[in-house]
């Protein structure tokens, strides 16, 4: 039975989550997005089951398989993939709690239009490419301050709770959360803020010592 293999890998890192969360602050509020791209429904379940409630996924067509597979479980769904914009439409008929990956102001744009044209108002959160590299998506640190209030300002459907960034690809523990502490720094300069998500599986507990408070976990989880 998976649930059982779950409940435990879910235990674990609630306990990795608390134990690097009490030597950042005891006050720090952390939420665990469960990142199940790679899994099925039933898996997805199976971790419900387990006690986890919101999850992530980085594909549209994807979110809404599972989305209709999963309709009577009152389960929180965030999308954290890169959105094209032809796929915005059927997000947004999705409801996602939170979109992480808005990586482009072109994106911000479409997407209020959007938003507006269906009387809603869609929580984001702006990617920010902390690392640069050249693979990942996101705004420059440097820019996230203009660009932030700038969105804040123009787009209306929108309601912008943070940041969102995906941690450097190397083996160097100092450069991964020096690139975090970095995005602290700068999600720290931002009006209203209130959502840092960083970490994955290699490397929450740094993101959640400098600072992250939504974490986004898959392998480690559903292994
Ligand atoms: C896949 C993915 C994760 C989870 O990655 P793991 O290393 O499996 O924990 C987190 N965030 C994003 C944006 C992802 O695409």
């Amino acid at each position: 039975m998976k649930s059982k293999a779950f409940a435990k890998n879910l235990k674990r890192i609630i306990a990795r989550i608390e134990n690097a969360r009490l030597s950042y602050s005891s006050h720090q509020i952390i939420k665990l997005i469960a990142v199940s791209k790679y899994h099925t429904s039933s898996d997805i379940e199976c971790m419900y089951e387990a006690g986890q409630r919101a999850f992530g996924e980085n594909k549209v067509q994807d979110l809404k398989s599972k989305t209709t597979d999963l309709a009577t479980l009152p389960i929180e769904w965030h999308f954290v993939g890169t959105l094209q914009s032809n796929k915005i439409n059927t997000l947004l008929s999705l409801k996602p709690s939170l979109v992480h990956s808005v990586d482009s102001l072109a994106l911000a744009l479409a997407l209020d239009k959007k938003c507006q044209t269906r009387g809603m108002v869609q929580d984001i959160l702006l990617q920010v490419n902390a690392s640069k590299e050249d693979s990942k998506h996101g705004f420059a640190l440097e820019s996230i301050s203009d660009i932030y209030a700038q969105i804040t300002h123009t787009c209306a459907n929108l309601r912008l709770k943070g940041i969102m960034t995906i941690g450097v690809n190397v083996d160097d523990k100092r450069q991964i959360a020096k690139c975090f502490e970095q995005t602290k720094k700068a999600f720290d300069t931002l009006q209203g803020a209130e959502i840092l998500s960083m970490g994955m599986s290699g490397d929450f507990e740094l993101a959640i010592q400098n600072g992250a408070n939504m974490v986004r976990i898959g392998s480690a989880l559903f292994e």
